[in-house]
């Protein structure tokens, strides 16, 4: 994933960066504010020092928050209970005190990045734009789902759902944990749980598994509804 880097010290940037690249992710590292600011658009996850020379670090959580909707660790000094509660609350997704256990905040980085995958998915009835969901890819396979984007591929080549069977899809696939209820389903895509004796919901798992050619992209749960197929 690309990880971007806001770290003034040289030092710990390159310590960060290493560590980062030995884990496969690709990082930019800024030194300035204004810099974080001009590059959260390729950003999959963001590391923030909050002691930064040209803008306090807490203001730029704010800023950042505003249009950057991934996972966001701050990592900084800044120890005081005080320091940490008000970084939550500006918008951070996990806060790691300086100095820190490398390998304590490489996991870090992969429970909050699990953790925010999970929450994205569909935008809700109250959050039409999506806010708050960053770039968001669902593998299974050769199939990959791409939730941001509504696309689906099957070995690279692009597969043309309805918008309807993607909205499903895109549903299963947002909480793959998850087995999802055929009201919750046809609550969720059509505005209407009441349709949950009605085919059109299989009509559209059949449509999706025809036109992916990858049955086991969707599981059925008899009796109850639908699953995202398992990773294999
Ligand atoms: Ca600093």
């Amino acid at each position: 994933m690309h990880a971007l880097l806001v770290e003034d010290d040289d030092r710990m940037a390159q310590a960060l960066g290493t560590a980062l690249a030995q884990r496969g992710h690709t990082v930019r590292r800024v030194a300035r504010a204004l810099d974080a600011l001009r590059h959260t658009r390729e950003a999959e996850f963001v590391l923030l020092d909050l002691g930064l020379p040209d803008l306090d670090g807490i203001e730029l959580l704010r800023r950042l928050r505003r249009v950057c909707g991934a996972p966001l660790i701050v990592v900084t000094a800044r120890c005081e209970e005080r320091d940490i509660v008000q970084g939550l609350r500006a918008g951070a997704d996990d806060y790691v005190v300086k100095p820190f256990r490398m390998a304590e905040l490489m996991a870090r980085i992969d429970t909050v990045r699990r953790r925010t995958d999970a929450r994205a998915g569909l935008p809700g009835p109250g959050d039409p734009s999506g806010e708050g969901a960053g770039i968001r890819i669902v593998r299974r396979g050769d199939a990959e789902v791409d939730l941001a984007a509504r696309t689906v591929t099957v070995g690279g080549a692009e597969v043309r759902l309805t918008r309807r069977e993607f909205d499903v899809l895109a549903h299963l696939a947002a909480r793959p944990d998850e087995v999802h209820s055929r009201a919750e389903i046809l609550d969720r895509i059509w505005g209407d749980a009441f349709l949950a004796a009605s085919r059109s919901l299989d009509v559209h798992v059949a449509g999706i598994r025809a036109k992916t050619g990858r049955s086991g992209l969707v599981r059925t749960v008899r009796g109850f509804g639908y699953q995202l197929g398992p990773e294999r």
